[in-house]
Protein backbone atom coordinates (compact mmCIF):
# COMPACT_ATOMS: atom_id res chain seq x y z
CA UNK A 1 0.00 0.00 0.00
CA UNK A 2 2.73 2.31 0.63
CA UNK A 3 4.38 1.82 -2.15
CA UNK A 4 1.22 2.48 -4.41
CA UNK A 5 1.18 5.47 -2.36
CA UNK A 6 4.39 6.95 -3.03
CA UNK A 7 3.78 5.85 -6.62
CA UNK A 8 0.94 8.06 -6.91
CA UNK A 9 2.48 11.24 -5.14
CA UNK A 10 5.30 10.39 -7.78
CA UNK A 11 3.23 10.65 -10.42
CA UNK A 12 1.35 13.57 -9.14
CA UNK A 13 4.78 15.37 -8.52
CA UNK A 14 5.15 14.81 -12.51
CA UNK A 15 2.25 15.89 -13.75
CA UNK A 16 2.33 19.45 -11.81
CA UNK A 17 5.68 19.93 -12.47
CA UNK A 18 4.79 19.47 -16.59
CA UNK A 19 1.98 21.49 -15.87
CA UNK A 20 3.99 23.83 -14.55
CA UNK A 21 6.33 24.13 -17.62
CA UNK A 22 4.00 24.90 -20.08
CA UNK A 23 4.23 28.22 -19.67
CA UNK A 24 7.37 30.60 -20.01
CA UNK A 25 8.53 32.81 -16.55
CA UNK A 26 8.92 36.25 -18.28
CA UNK A 27 10.00 39.62 -17.74
CA UNK A 28 12.22 38.40 -14.74
CA UNK A 29 11.79 40.10 -11.28
CA UNK A 30 13.47 42.53 -9.44
CA UNK A 31 15.43 40.53 -7.28
CA UNK A 32 18.09 38.19 -8.21
CA UNK A 33 17.56 35.41 -6.14
CA UNK A 34 14.24 34.30 -7.59
CA UNK A 35 15.10 31.08 -9.92
CA UNK A 36 13.34 29.01 -7.26
CA UNK A 37 9.66 30.44 -7.65
CA UNK A 38 9.49 28.62 -10.69
CA UNK A 39 7.20 25.81 -9.10
CA UNK A 40 4.15 24.38 -8.89
CA UNK A 41 3.62 26.51 -5.67
CA UNK A 42 2.36 29.14 -8.00
CA UNK A 43 -1.02 28.16 -8.71
CA UNK A 44 -3.82 28.50 -6.59
CA UNK A 45 -4.66 25.14 -7.44
CA UNK A 46 -1.73 24.65 -4.95
CA UNK A 47 -2.62 27.24 -2.31
CA UNK A 48 0.71 26.22 -0.11
CA UNK A 49 2.38 29.45 0.27
CA UNK A 50 1.90 33.32 0.57
CA UNK A 51 1.04 34.19 -2.90
CA UNK A 52 -1.16 36.64 -4.32
CA UNK A 53 -2.32 35.45 -8.01
CA UNK A 54 -3.52 37.79 -10.54
CA UNK A 55 -4.39 36.72 -14.15
CA UNK A 56 -5.45 39.28 -17.08
CA UNK A 57 -7.38 36.41 -18.98
CA UNK A 58 -7.20 36.76 -22.47
CA UNK A 59 -10.44 38.01 -23.53
CA UNK A 60 -9.80 39.38 -26.81
CA UNK A 61 -11.04 43.08 -27.34
CA UNK A 62 -12.35 43.23 -23.76
CA UNK A 63 -11.42 43.14 -20.24
CA UNK A 64 -11.33 40.86 -17.36
CA UNK A 65 -9.05 40.12 -14.50
CA UNK A 66 -8.92 37.24 -11.59
CA UNK A 67 -7.16 37.95 -8.38
CA UNK A 68 -6.53 35.13 -5.71
CA UNK A 69 -5.49 36.19 -2.39
CA UNK A 70 -2.93 34.20 -0.05
CA UNK A 71 -5.76 33.24 2.05
CA UNK A 72 -7.95 32.05 -1.08
CA UNK A 73 -10.38 35.13 -1.72
CA UNK A 74 -11.32 35.85 -5.02
CA UNK A 75 -11.93 38.94 -6.85
CA UNK A 76 -13.04 39.29 -10.45
CA UNK A 77 -12.89 43.02 -12.38
CA UNK A 78 -14.72 42.71 -15.53
CA UNK A 79 -16.08 40.23 -17.34
CA UNK A 80 -14.95 40.50 -20.99
CA UNK A 81 -17.49 39.91 -23.98
CA UNK A 82 -20.64 38.07 -23.73
CA UNK A 83 -19.38 35.39 -25.72
CA UNK A 84 -16.43 34.99 -22.99
CA UNK A 85 -18.66 33.97 -20.36
CA UNK A 86 -17.74 29.96 -20.64
CA UNK A 87 -13.73 30.48 -20.79
CA UNK A 88 -13.71 33.16 -17.57
CA UNK A 89 -16.83 30.63 -15.80
CA UNK A 90 -14.03 27.75 -16.68
CA UNK A 91 -10.68 29.65 -15.76
CA UNK A 92 -12.07 30.23 -12.32
CA UNK A 93 -13.44 27.40 -11.82
CA UNK A 94 -9.92 25.18 -13.13
CA UNK A 95 -8.48 27.04 -10.28
CA UNK A 96 -11.16 25.31 -7.78
CA UNK A 97 -12.23 28.78 -6.82
CA UNK A 98 -16.25 29.03 -6.03
CA UNK A 99 -16.53 32.15 -4.46
CA UNK A 100 -16.05 35.00 -5.83
CA UNK A 101 -15.53 37.22 -2.37
CA UNK A 102 -15.43 41.13 -4.89
CA UNK A 103 -16.99 41.50 -8.25
CA UNK A 104 -16.28 45.15 -10.13
CA UNK A 105 -17.92 46.00 -12.85
CA UNK A 106 -15.68 49.12 -13.64
CA UNK A 107 -18.08 50.72 -16.28
CA UNK A 108 -21.16 49.08 -18.36
CA UNK A 109 -19.75 48.84 -21.62
CA UNK A 110 -20.03 45.35 -23.51
CA UNK A 111 -16.67 44.51 -23.75
CA UNK A 112 -16.33 44.64 -19.54
CA UNK A 113 -19.50 43.39 -18.27
CA UNK A 114 -20.55 41.12 -21.68
CA UNK A 115 -20.44 37.77 -19.51
CA UNK A 116 -21.56 39.49 -16.57
CA UNK A 117 -24.89 37.95 -16.16
CA UNK A 118 -23.59 34.64 -16.28
CA UNK A 119 -20.89 35.19 -14.07
CA UNK A 120 -23.39 36.11 -11.21
CA UNK A 121 -25.61 33.21 -12.12
CA UNK A 122 -22.53 30.44 -11.69
CA UNK A 123 -20.77 31.83 -8.74
CA UNK A 124 -21.33 32.50 -5.02
CA UNK A 125 -21.03 36.71 -5.11
CA UNK A 126 -19.69 38.53 -1.94
CA UNK A 127 -20.33 42.15 -2.88
CA UNK A 128 -20.92 43.87 -6.32
CA UNK A 129 -19.43 47.15 -7.19
CA UNK A 130 -20.57 49.24 -9.94
CA UNK A 131 -20.22 52.93 -10.97
CA UNK A 132 -23.43 55.25 -10.38
CA UNK A 133 -24.27 55.00 -14.00
CA UNK A 134 -26.81 53.54 -16.38
CA UNK A 135 -27.16 52.85 -19.83
CA UNK A 136 -29.80 50.76 -22.10
CA UNK A 137 -28.37 48.10 -23.31
CA UNK A 138 -29.54 44.72 -23.30
CA UNK A 139 -26.34 43.62 -21.59
CA UNK A 140 -25.95 46.42 -19.01
CA UNK A 141 -30.18 45.62 -18.51
CA UNK A 142 -29.52 41.72 -18.24
CA UNK A 143 -26.81 42.36 -15.57
CA UNK A 144 -29.24 44.51 -13.38
CA UNK A 145 -31.89 41.72 -13.82
CA UNK A 146 -29.67 39.12 -12.86
CA UNK A 147 -28.19 40.76 -9.90
CA UNK A 148 -31.99 41.65 -8.72
CA UNK A 149 -33.24 37.49 -9.23
CA UNK A 150 -29.90 36.47 -7.25
CA UNK A 151 -30.72 39.31 -4.31
CA UNK A 152 -27.10 41.20 -4.93
CA UNK A 153 -27.50 44.56 -3.68
CA UNK A 154 -24.82 46.57 -5.98
CA UNK A 155 -23.03 49.06 -4.01
CA UNK A 156 -21.40 52.15 -6.44
CA UNK A 157 -18.04 52.49 -6.79
CA UNK A 158 -16.93 55.67 -6.35
CA UNK A 159 -12.63 57.33 -5.56
CA UNK A 160 -12.07 57.13 -2.07
CA UNK A 161 -13.75 53.96 -0.97
CA UNK A 162 -11.77 51.13 0.32
CA UNK A 163 -12.30 47.02 -0.53
CA UNK A 164 -12.16 44.29 1.89
CA UNK A 165 -10.38 40.88 0.29
CA UNK A 166 -7.53 38.98 1.65
CA UNK A 167 -5.45 39.02 5.23
CA UNK A 168 -2.52 41.61 4.19
CA UNK A 169 -4.13 42.84 0.65
CA UNK A 170 -5.47 46.43 0.40
CA UNK A 171 -7.67 47.67 -2.17
CA UNK A 172 -8.80 51.15 -2.38
CA UNK A 173 -10.88 52.65 -5.43
CA UNK A 174 -9.90 55.77 -7.02
CA UNK A 175 -12.44 56.80 -9.38
CA UNK A 176 -14.89 57.15 -10.58
CA UNK A 177 -14.30 60.95 -8.41
CA UNK A 178 -17.47 62.76 -9.83
CA UNK A 179 -21.02 61.97 -10.66
CA UNK A 180 -21.11 63.03 -14.52
CA UNK A 181 -18.82 62.57 -17.16
CA UNK A 182 -19.73 62.82 -20.68
CA UNK A 183 -17.83 60.16 -21.73
CA UNK A 184 -19.20 57.02 -20.22
CA UNK A 185 -15.18 54.93 -19.72
CA UNK A 186 -14.69 58.01 -17.35
CA UNK A 187 -16.92 56.16 -14.88
CA UNK A 188 -14.59 53.42 -14.63
CA UNK A 189 -13.90 52.49 -11.81
CA UNK A 190 -10.40 52.42 -10.53
CA UNK A 191 -8.87 49.81 -8.30
CA UNK A 192 -5.53 49.77 -6.76
CA UNK A 193 -4.41 46.71 -4.49
CA UNK A 194 -1.07 46.31 -2.58
CA UNK A 195 0.19 43.34 -0.68
CA UNK A 196 3.70 43.52 0.95
CA UNK A 197 5.84 46.09 -1.03
CA UNK A 198 3.54 45.64 -4.51
CA UNK A 199 1.21 47.69 -5.91
CA UNK A 200 -1.04 46.72 -8.58
CA UNK A 201 -3.31 49.58 -10.87
CA UNK A 202 -6.14 48.24 -12.50
CA UNK A 203 -7.62 51.47 -14.91
CA UNK A 204 -10.82 49.68 -16.21
CA UNK A 205 -11.13 52.46 -19.61
CA UNK A 206 -11.03 55.51 -17.18
CA UNK A 207 -9.13 58.14 -19.39
CA UNK A 208 -7.10 61.16 -18.77
CA UNK A 209 -10.02 63.69 -17.62
CA UNK A 210 -10.40 60.81 -14.85
CA UNK A 211 -6.70 60.73 -14.58
CA UNK A 212 -6.21 64.46 -14.00
CA UNK A 213 -9.17 63.90 -11.15
CA UNK A 214 -6.89 61.05 -9.54
CA UNK A 215 -3.88 63.43 -9.32
CA UNK A 216 -5.82 66.53 -8.14
CA UNK A 217 -7.09 64.26 -5.66
CA UNK A 218 -3.61 63.01 -4.32
CA UNK A 219 -4.21 59.58 -4.39
CA UNK A 220 -1.11 57.33 -3.99
CA UNK A 221 -0.99 56.49 -7.62
CA UNK A 222 2.32 54.62 -7.36
CA UNK A 223 1.96 51.02 -9.07
CA UNK A 224 4.60 47.80 -9.98
CA UNK A 225 1.74 47.31 -12.73
CA UNK A 226 -0.40 48.83 -14.54
CA UNK A 227 -3.25 47.56 -16.19
CA UNK A 228 -2.97 50.33 -19.22
CA UNK A 229 -6.62 52.66 -19.35
CA UNK A 230 -8.80 51.83 -22.21
CA UNK A 231 -7.01 49.04 -23.90
CA UNK A 232 -3.77 51.49 -24.85
CA UNK A 233 -6.35 54.24 -26.65
CA UNK A 234 -4.44 57.61 -26.64
CA UNK A 235 -7.95 58.98 -24.60
CA UNK A 236 -5.52 57.11 -21.40
CA UNK A 237 -2.16 56.90 -20.13
CA UNK A 238 -1.33 61.38 -19.91
CA UNK A 239 2.31 62.05 -19.07
CA UNK A 240 1.55 63.07 -15.47
CA UNK A 241 -0.07 60.11 -14.53
CA UNK A 242 2.14 57.72 -15.77
CA UNK A 243 4.94 59.45 -14.24
CA UNK A 244 3.12 59.27 -10.94
CA UNK A 245 2.49 55.52 -11.09
CA UNK A 246 5.77 55.24 -12.72
CA UNK A 247 5.47 51.33 -13.28
CA UNK A 248 7.73 48.25 -13.66
CA UNK A 249 5.31 46.45 -16.14
CA UNK A 250 2.36 47.80 -18.10
CA UNK A 251 -0.51 45.29 -19.39
CA UNK A 252 -2.11 46.09 -22.35
CA UNK A 253 -5.65 43.67 -22.73
CA UNK A 254 -6.48 44.16 -26.39
CA UNK A 255 -7.78 41.59 -29.17
CA UNK A 256 -5.63 40.68 -31.96
CA UNK A 257 -6.46 43.05 -35.06
CA UNK A 258 -9.47 44.71 -33.57
CA UNK A 259 -11.09 47.54 -35.38
CA UNK A 260 -9.97 49.93 -33.30
CA UNK A 261 -6.34 50.12 -34.22
CA UNK A 262 -5.74 49.26 -30.41
CA UNK A 263 -3.10 49.95 -28.57
CA UNK A 264 -2.49 53.24 -30.16
CA UNK A 265 1.30 53.63 -31.09
CA UNK A 266 1.77 56.57 -29.05
CA UNK A 267 0.66 54.64 -26.15
CA UNK A 268 3.19 52.43 -26.69
CA UNK A 269 6.06 54.35 -27.71
CA UNK A 270 5.47 56.60 -24.33
CA UNK A 271 5.99 53.40 -22.42
CA UNK A 272 8.82 51.70 -24.30
CA UNK A 273 10.62 55.57 -23.72
CA UNK A 274 10.24 55.10 -20.04
CA UNK A 275 11.70 51.38 -19.90
CA UNK A 276 8.25 50.07 -19.13
CA UNK A 277 8.18 46.46 -19.91
CA UNK A 278 4.99 45.93 -22.00
CA UNK A 279 2.76 42.60 -21.97
CA UNK A 280 -0.21 42.30 -24.05
CA UNK A 281 -3.12 39.53 -24.52
CA UNK A 282 -3.00 39.65 -28.16
CA UNK A 283 0.74 38.79 -28.15
CA UNK A 284 1.21 37.05 -25.10
CA UNK A 285 -2.37 35.52 -24.37
CA UNK A 286 -3.79 35.25 -20.65
CA UNK A 287 -0.41 37.11 -18.19
CA UNK A 288 -0.61 35.67 -14.89
CA UNK A 289 1.29 37.25 -12.10
CA UNK A 290 2.34 35.86 -9.49
CA UNK A 291 4.06 37.71 -6.31
CA UNK A 292 4.50 37.12 -2.01
CA UNK A 293 4.61 40.50 -1.59
CA UNK A 294 8.31 41.23 -2.18
CA UNK A 295 9.15 40.14 -5.41
CA UNK A 296 6.57 39.88 -8.90
CA UNK A 297 7.04 36.87 -11.26
CA UNK A 298 5.34 37.53 -14.75
CA UNK A 299 3.97 34.52 -16.64
CA UNK A 300 2.94 33.80 -20.12
CA UNK A 301 1.53 30.82 -22.11
CA UNK A 302 4.48 30.05 -24.85
ZN1 LIG B 1 -13.15 48.60 -22.91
Amino acid sequence: MKKILAFITILLILVISITACNTTKVGLTNNTNTASTTNANNTPANKAGNKLNIYYLNVGQADSILINTPDNKSMLIDAGNREDGNFIVNYIKKLGIQKLDVVIATHPHEDHIGAMAQIIKTFDIGSFYMPKVTTNTKTFENMLRTLQQNNIRAIYAKGGMKIQLGKGVDIDLLAPNRSKYDDLNDYSAVVRLTYGKKAFLFEGDAGKPSEYEMLQRGYDLKADVLKVGHHGSITSTGNKFLEMVNPKYAIIMVGKNNDYGLPNKETIDKLNAKGIKIFRTDKDGTIHIVTNGQIIDVYTKQ
